[in-house]
């Protein structure tokens, strides 16, 4: 029999314990459950909405982009994946497969990923330079067996993402294709969720199996551990050489394509929950809060009349803020007291907080609270609408500005080896000089307990003149970010 879960307060500070504050956070706000099922999480309705949410904003680009969805077989021919020896080779580890019922079935694979059945289809689909680019997005879920302890939203078995897969006529496309998508989710991550990203590239070590070379956009949490959020990938021509896909150029002669794939998950969330939420629970950026604001009455039992008058007051303020597009609700449970639901919400992560009371409705005002920072201001009630709204776009600026400005802070370059473990004790994020070796990188890794190379940012990676490799002193390759991740 499953316990209960306990929806009381958060018992630790996240600055104390950060990996138990995020699951009592994740728990206790209702975004997320165990499940009895090993290596799976349940996402709960206000998880959803936010994945919800982050579809929707994200179609909307895909509409403009010209790229449509569609969805193939969640199950894989073992010939397929051994196709392309990369991919297969990168993969096998994590692939679940399906128990055969008879010898002549081929053997199936639960999909860790969709570029083998997605690429069978577009050989047969794709026949002269008219049919591209063709521009594909699928949104589905995905199985990586290699988990066995869930992280919610971080790490299980299964999880929900999109996966675009696209093809292209030059390498030139492909590769500014691959940028555009990587900068798409740079985009998504900061305007929607207020998470400041750092764009890059990966290092061939942290190159995608089969892939020519991997963007990613990477986030920075309060613990000094990297979360990347979303790849984009410049698949060469490795896959359409595996899967026979050609096309007839103008000059009638059959050629091979290039390909790109990018895809991010329901990480996301896990990020914003990790970057924005603080002591008192969840924190949820306006944009992507499927609730933006609360209406809490203050009534008592013994003033029959006031509290007519509070409720029908706050009533007509969720009909306003609705009228101007403001998803608001009214906690007029008569079991909790006002105190209560503020906790409540605030665990929830509400942004905006409205407070009615008999002595503010004798002055046709309310009280405003804004989540991030306690805030307080008291309107008027006909008012209340537009600033709203205002302090809606606010404070999504506010969350964004804070964590963009922590980071800033602790981002610091060295070329010394053996202050790189101190700096990543200190929850620093260190750009430093590679020679681009994967063994030296796996040599890091050790030396600095779980430090890693996240990216060689845009515009930023290009290493000094005559700059060795911060451990082995052989000549850089480029200039990289190290720090530990999730
Ligand atoms: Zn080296």
């Amino acid at each position: 029999m499953a316990e209960k879960t306990n929806t009381k307060g958060l018992t630790v500070k996240k600055s104390e314990d950060m990996p138990e504050w995020y699951s009592q956070v994740v728990l206790k706000s209702e975004l997320a459950d165990y499940s009895a099922v090993r290596g799976c999480a349940v996402i709960r309705p206000l998880g959803y909405d936010l994945w919800q949410g982050i579809m929707d904003y994200f179609n909307a680009r895909l509409k403009l982009l010209g790229i449509k969805n569609a969805y193939f077989p969640l199950f894989i021919p073992e010939s397929f994946f051994k196709r392309e020896a990369g991919h297969v080779e990168g993969f096998a580890p994590e692939v679940a497969w399906v128990e055969q019922k008879s010898k002549d079935e081929e053997k199936l694979a639960l999909r860790p990923t969709s570029e083998t059945v997605m690429y069978d289809s577009y050989a047969k689909w794709i026949r002269s330079h008219r049919d591209l680019p063709l521009l594909i997005n699928q949104w589905c879920n995905i199985v990586r067996w290699e988990v066995k302890d869930v992280k919610l939203f971080l790490r299980s078995r299964e999880f929900l993402w999109q996966e675009g897969h696209c093809v292209f006529a030059t390498e030139q496309e492909c590769d500014e294709h691959a940028l555009q998508m990587i900068k798409e989710y740079q985009r998504l991550a900061e305007e929607l969720l207020a998470i400041p990203i750092t764009t890059g590239l990966k290092s061939k070590k942290e190159t995608f199996a089969g892939a020519k070379h991997t963007y990613a956009i990477e986030a920075f949490m309060p613990d000094g551990k990297a979360l990347q959020c979303g790849t984009s990938h410049n698949l060469g021509q490795g896959f359409a050489k595996a899967f026979n896909i050609t096309y007839k150029g103008t000059d009638e002669q059959d050629h091979t394509p290039w390909q790109s794939s990018w895809g991010f998950s329901t990480r996301l969330i896990g990020a914003v929950i990790l970057l924005h939420g603080d002591d008192k629970g969840l924190v949820l950026p306006p944009r992507i809060a499927p609730t933006k604001a609360v209406i809490v009455p203050i009534t008592k039992a013994s003033d029959q009349a006031a509290t007519r008058k509070v409720l029908a007051a706050s009533r007509q303020l969720v009909a306003d803020l609705k009228r101007n597009d403001t998803e608001a609700i009214l906690d007029d449970r008569d079991e909790h007291s006002p105190g209560f639901k503020y906790n409540e919400w605030e665990l929830k992560g509400i942004p905006i907080r409205i407070e009615v009371g008999p002595k503010d409705i004798a002055t046709d005002s309310c009280v405003l609270v804004k989540r991030n920072d306690g805030t307080k201001q008291a309107i008027k009630l006909q008012e209340a609408p537009k600033t709203v709204t205002a302090l809606l776009g606010q404070m999504q600026q506010e969350l964004y500005d804070k964590a963009k400005k922590d980071v800033d802070s602790r981002q610091v370059t060295t070329n010394d080896y053996e202050a790189l473990t101190q700096l990543l004790d200190e929850r620093k994020i260190v750009l430093a000089h590679h020679c681009g070796d994967e063994e030296c990188e796996d040599h890091i890794k050790a030396d600095t307990n779980g430090g890693t190379t996240r990216c060689r940012p845009l515009g930023d990676g290009k290493p000094d003149k005559d700059a060795t490799c911060v451990r082995c002193g052989k000549p850089a390759k480029y200039k990289i970010l190290f720090s530990r991740n999730y």
